[in-house]
């Protein structure tokens, strides 16, 4: 049991404020709850002036861009989003071995760890090592201890044997974790992939998760092959049915499809940096109701940060309106059963302010005061994964040193 002594608690969904001594319990169903005092003998972190709040999820992330930060430009400059996929990521994604697939693994996880996030909803690709990519992905994380949901993005973009590949991952996979069937987006999936893997989704109980309409192009080539925009081709496919799904970006929905998402099950997440970086537009989140949560779509793995940037595109969303967004993994996580996101899942902010804190101003610190440099200790499944600033189960200088070992074999590959 770890205790938390002198903490000012704050509920990250009444957003009420509470201090006292917390008794967080381990395992995935650990409560964390008030005692009247410390048990006798028992050691507890002092949290006086810090604030202990939920740790963060984050909603889309690609494990595989970890040891991409500093990479050789590539040899011209792409001219359209599917050009960036095709000279960037297609090419990175080609390259990575089981190697590289560990290190950027461990690398992302720390990272994770250090941002404050406990969960990572994670869409990975590796076409020519995707047999036990995602065993691999999940050890390192478990390592670290930060709880996942991952899947394989399936596509047609390097043929079928890699397809066949990567659905048998898929398979194998959630015969023994919990996870997601992954797809590329509509424009790399052919509808034999499409029914196959709706076919896997359906044999494990699961959902999807799916870039749709990150850029025009997506819809433009659905309406020209299957003659119907993406969100109907995947809701005739039931996609859309199931509460597990989650579709990434969704940029260019036009209204049809947002009344199609509205009255649907499946969840949309929204990666405002990610868009401003393609140059794919900016999200709007009209007409699509409230199931809505946030991503970094592998740019970094700062919740804090991906909160901030949702909150500055959308003119009309109001810091609580931002804040709320980034919570709501937390309600697709719960709802859907997925293990790992439970009430022992903890931030210790050290946060020093100039003006007073309270619940209902919370959100507005959140936007415009708060950063994760204010993230002093981490606890996920009720154990210390980061304390004052160090991950505590793996040794940090040495992940990265392995990371950068990894990153300049793959970039000497590219
Ligand atoms: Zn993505």
């Amino acid at each position: 049991m770890l205790y938390l002594k002198n903490a000012s608690f704050l509920d990250w969904n009444t957003l009420r404020m509470r201090s006292g001594t917390l008794a967080v319990e381990p395992g995935p169903s650990g409560r964390a709850r008030f005692l009247k005092r410390l048990p006798p003998g028992a050691r507890a972190l002092d949290c006086a002036g810090k604030i202990v709040t939920k740790s963060f999820a984050i909603g889309h992330h690609h494990v595989y861009s970890a040891l991409a930060r500093g990479m050789p430009a590539p040899p011209r400059s792409p001219k359209s989003f599917v050009d960036v996929l095709k000279m960037v990521w297609w090419r990175l994604d080609k390259a990575l071995d089981r190697e590289m697939i560990q290190a950027s693994a461990l690398a992302a996880a720390v990272e994770a760890a250090k941002s404050g996030a406990t969960f990572v909803i994670d869409h990975h690709a590796s076409p020519n090592a995707a047999p036990a990519s995602l065993h691999l992905i999940a050890e390192a994380f478990d390592l670290v201890g930060v709880s996942h949901l991952l899947c394989y993005e399936l596509s047609d973009r390097d043929g079928t044997r890699r397809s066949q590949q990567a659905l048998e991952e898929t398979d194998r996979y959630l015969e023994r974790r919990q996870g997601l069937v992954g797809l590329h987006a509509s424009f790399t999936v052919g509808d034999e992939l499409l029914r196959r893997a709706a076919a896997v989704a359906e044999r494990h109980e699961t959902g999807f998760h799916v870039h749709a309409a990150e850029a025009a192009s997506d819809e433009e080539d659905c309406v020209k092959r299957c003659g119907m925009r993406v969100l109907e081709r995947f809701s005739r496919r039931g996609i859309l049915d199931s509460p597990k799904t989650i579709l990434a970006h969704g940029i260019h929905l036009n209204a049809k499809e947002r009344a199609l998402f509205r009255k649907s099950k499946a969840w949309l997440v929204q990666n405002a940096e990610s868009n401003l970086n393609n140059a794919v537009g900016l999200f709007n989140d009209a007409g699509l109701g409230d199931r809505l949560f946030l991503g970094t779509d592998g740019m970094h793995a700062d919740m804090i940060a991906s909160t901030k940037a949702a909150f500055l595109t959308a003119p009309a969303l109001s810091p609580l309106g931002a804040y709320r967004r980034l919570r709501r993994v937390h309600d697709y996580l719960d709802s859907n059963g997925f293990e790992g996101d439970g009430e022992n899942n903890l931030v210790i902010l050290d946060y020093r302010t100039p003006t007073p804190v309270t619940g209902a101003n919370w959100p507005g610190h959140f936007c415009y005061g708060l950063s994760r440099a204010h993230i002093e200790s981490v606890i996920s499944d009720g154990r210390l994964i980061v304390d004052r600033g160090r991950v505590t189960r793996v040794d940090e200088e040495k992940v990265y040193a392995y990371a950068r070992e990894q990153a300049k074999r793959l970039w000497k590959k590219l």
